[in-house]
């Protein structure tokens, strides 16, 4: 079994079926596993790829990316889908990790290229179906093993370099399928996809597996509310993915209220939680009760666990309370023995969905599995007496003074309820006596001003939070340094 042949099989099985839309692009199956291999052949011949090569994408959502993504893997070699926001001097490090053969790129993502210090053969597919029209379309005849590795994916990096993210055929079937059950996709479904292809969320949970059911792929190259709607509405799609700012963006839009969400059956949201009161005014505004939360990383596929709409207010802010097919969860202290209910505990995943390894960083792998095959997520959660689990914070943010625990996304969450604040970063820094004392760094909404609000937020956060964890330190900024996925870089924070 390999994902390399999803696009063939589609391409007999649903030959006319619409297999990819865009604002410029409608192509059915067969259309699309000939543009497959043609680019396959292309890169072949022009640029000797191979089995085990690398080849790197920088492209937005587009048909270039799928022709791409899926004829690199039809060649035996290793897809890097890299996201288009890097800056030079980290694509630099990236393919020089990788060690690419060639970059993909086009007219809107060639500018960093421009810069780098070692020169990667670099190919432009601006149009692809008149670049690849002259090459030849009989299909590629490989022999793949579910074991061959097929992509690495360069995890966003909120701590140091990015590591390579390495994937086997078999993990992605299985983060494929767990995917496609859980959401029953259907060779009917149309997904919307709008935010980037470059993570491992929408590429495997939504490209791979719906690629793997014969789902039709609504693509645009970025998100905004306007374009969600508008997409929705055109394309009568049933399933979006999006992060939940994408969702409560939306929401606010006042074109909301008068758009046809009908065709929707499924909004799933991740990478992060919404509040109680966020999820309320989502489904709201939204008009619907179909929400899915999934948590998940990078390195488990991303697998994890899901949170059903059946408790999608009840217990909104937690991860849910089962782990996706394919998975299991614990949660265990620093010496791996299962927490007691009810206390914290860090989060490991065990599944077929999980990573070979981090590429060429033997060190990091290592240190990243416990044991048995436990991936160790970084994330601590408890678990209610209801066995819902509520993620409290990432291990590498929390904050220890004297000797007691902060978490500072709990010291987050009540200062960005605050009208003066527009978003805050809760983190630990040296303290002689204490270890670490708490510190948070605000960025304002543009009416408040900094003199004011600091002896405001003195006198909320005390009616909200124990004294233990109030910030003895704050400090007002303009923006707050993030990487390329927008999550807000706190070792920038502590280092400043
Ligand atoms: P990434 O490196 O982009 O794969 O991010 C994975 C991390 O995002 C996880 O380890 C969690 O800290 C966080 N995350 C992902 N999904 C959720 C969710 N549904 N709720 C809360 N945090 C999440
Ligand atoms: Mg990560």
């Amino acid at each position: 079994m390999n994902i390399a042949d999803y696009v063939a099989r589609n391409g007999r099985k649903y030959a006319n079926a619409d297999a990819l839309l865009s604002e410029d692009t409608h192509l059915n199956w067969q259309q699309l596993d000939t543009l497959v291999n043609q680019m396959a052949h292309c890169l072949r011949q022009d640029y000797q790829v191979g089995k085990g090569d690398r080849v790197a994408l920088l492209l937005p959502n587009s048909a270039a990316f799928v022709i791409a993504y899926f004829a690199v893997i039809r060649l035996q070699a290793i897809v890097v889908p890299i996201n288009v926001k890097l800056t030079s001097a980290e694509l630099d490090y990236i393919l020089g990790d990788a060690k690419a053969r060639c970059v993909i790129s086009c007219e809107l993502t060639q500018q960093p290229l421009a810069a780098l210090t070692d020169t990667v053969p670099c190919l432009l597919l601006n149009q692809p179906q008149q670049q690849l029209a002259a090459y030849a379309a009989e299909a590629i005849e490989a022999q793949h093993s579910s074991s061959d590795n097929c992509a690495i994916i360069y995890t966003s990096g909120t701590t140091g370099r990015p590591k390579g993210v390495l994937f086997q055929h078999q993990a992605l079937i299985a983060v494929a399928t767990m995917f496609a059950v859980e959401m029953q996709y259907r060779p009917e479904s149309r997904l919307l996809n709008l935010m980037p292809f470059t993570h491992s969320a929408p590429l495997h949970l939504s490209l791979v597996a719906g690629t793997m059911v014969g789902c039709c792929q609504v693509v645009a190259s970025s998100f905004s509310p306007d374009i969600l709607l508008t997409h929705v509405a055109k394309y009568r799609t049933t399933h979006f993915f999006g992060a939940p700012v994408a969702y409560l963006l939306t929401a606010q839009h006042p074109a909301i209220a008068t758009t046809d969400l009908s065709s929707m059956s499924h909004w799933i949201y991740g990478g992060g939680p919404m509040s109680p009161a966020q999820a309320k005014q989502v489904q709201q505004a939204f008009a619907s009760d179909q929400f899915y939360c999934v948590y998940g990383l990078t390195e488990a596929g991303p697998t994890g666990t899901l949170l059903f709409p059946e408790h999608g207010l009840t217990k909104a802010g937690s991860i849910g309370k089962r782990a996706a097919l394919n998975t299991e969860i614990r949660l265990v202290d620093d010496q791996q023995q299962a927490v007691a209910p009810g206390e914290a505990g860090e989060i490991e995943l065990r599944g077929e969905g999980l990573m070979r390894e981090y590429w060429r960083n033997p060190a990091a792998t290592s240190a990243s599995y416990s044991e048995a095959g436990w991936l160790k997520t970084g994330d601590i959660a408890v678990q209610d007496d209801d066995g819902f689990y509520w993620i409290k914070d990432r291990k590498k943010d929390l904050i220890i003074s004297g000797g007691v625990n902060v978490y500072p996304r709990e010291v987050e969450e009540v200062l960005s309820n605050h009208p003066s604040v527009q978003e805050v970063a809760v983190i630990g820094i040296p303290h002689e006596e204490w270890g670490e004392s708490v510190k948070a760094v605000i960025m304002l909404v543009p009416e408040a001003n900094a003199s004011d609000t600091e002896n405001a937020l003195k006198t909320y956060i005390a009616e909200h939070l124990a004294s233990y964890k109030h910030p003895r330190l704050y400090s007002f900024v303009d923006d707050l340094p993030r990487n390329a996925n927008g999550k807000v870089l706190k070792h920038k924070l502590r280092q400043s």
